[in-house]
């Protein structure tokens, strides 16, 4: 088996603001492995506060040795290989990961969303992330997520009350906020939660520091919204850790090392009576295709990343009624070149 990467630049739509950062482009890594004629395509997106590079991808790549890699995959000794590589790195582990299930896809001839066991008419509908800006910038981004049935708003600042008054004078759409531990008073929170709840968001990602699990367990107890950890959840291992501090946990490919661990993280939340909110970085429709081959599998889905970025190198997913469309495609189904 062959591997071969790019470093690959993907440029966002609109600078996007949250409640710490703002950026203008994400760097990526994009990951093909070659096998007996079929490529399967990967991608590790690595925003900036999550410690990965294309310099640190790039040194993990040259340490894989594909040779690990027999067909048929077996999942679990592949992630443990990739972790006996080194600790961390789990948007570059995603992107191999994600390339592996597009070939298996292929050599099988068969969807990922059906060798993952999902079924497509249990698609969630996505929303479409509007990051912090003006009252007429945010205004204008409503007005581009024409077609979606649900939007999410970054919160975490003094005027979160002013900017969810803003979206709502041009839409009636339901909301989801996610304030990036942006929160720090628990009873000021849960006033605002309940003003929020009023005015149509229906759940509520990472409103306080991810350390502060006494804080975050206190908002869930008395919250009239669910409350999901993502900043506080990663990988496996976490999501025992959210049972009791949050409602659910938001699942990211970034984050888990990709779409084994991805599963056997919505697996464990719907044992231990999480719900899962399945979420993106900023990705191409690469990395957004292998978490839409999961999301039926999740109660909700913001899967937004082909629709913030400008220079998307492959086709954009089939998108209808605020729902990726699963088709039978082998593989991912990633339109490169116009071939699959
Ligand atoms: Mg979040």
């Amino acid at each position: 088996m062959k591997l071969t990467y790019q470093p690959f630049e993907l440029q966002l739509r609109h600078p996007f603001t949250i409640a710490k950062f703002s950026r203008t482009s994400t760097p990526l890594m994009l990951v093909q492995l070659i096998h007996e004629g079929y490529t399967g395509y990967g991608e590790a997106s690595m925003v900036p506060y999550m410690g990965e590079s294309p310099a640190s991808a790039a040194a993990f790549l040259n340490k894989v040795d594909t040779a690990q890699f027999k067909y048929p995959f077996d999942f679990a000794a592949i992630i443990n290989y990739l972790d006996s590589i080194a600790p961390g790195n789990p948007a570059v582990k995603a992107g191999i990961d994600i390339a592996l299930h597009d070939l298996e896809g292929k050599l099988l001839n068969k969807p990922c969303w059906q060798l993952a066991g999902s079924t497509p008419q249990l698609m969630p509908v996505t929303s479409l992330t509007i990051g912090i800006d003006t009252p007429e910038m945010i205004i204008k981004k409503v007005q581009e997520a024409a077609g979606f049935k649900v939007i999410k708003v970054k919160l975490g600042r003094d005027d979160d009350k002013e900017l969810i008054k803003t979206i709502r004078s041009v839409t009636n759409l339901p909301l989801y906020a996610d304030v990036n531990q942006g929160w720090t008073d628990r009873k000021k929170s849960l006033d605002i939660l309940y003003w929020l709840h009023e005015q149509g968001v229906v759940l509520i990602e990472q409103p306080m520091l991810k350390t502060d699990i006494d804080s975050n367990a206190w908002l869930t107890e008395h919250s009239p919204i669910p409350i999901i950890g993502d900043e506080a959840v990663q990988r496996l291992p976490d999501v025992e850790k959210a049972k009791g501090v949050y409602h659910g946990i938001n699942v990211k490919l970034m984050k888990s090392a990709g779409m084994y661990e991805a599963r056997q993280m919505i697996v464990k939340a719907g044992e231990l009576g999480l719900k899962v909110l399945i979420g993106c970085m900023s990705e191409t429709s690469c990395a957004s295709l292998a978490a839409a081959a999961l999301a039926p599998q999740c109660d909700w889905a913001d899967i937004d990343g082909p629709f913030l970025t400008v220079n998307n190198p492959y086709k954009i997913p089939e998108f209808k009624d605020g729902k990726y469309v699963l088709d039978h495609k082998p593989g991912l189904g990633l339109a490169v070149d116009g071939r699959n």
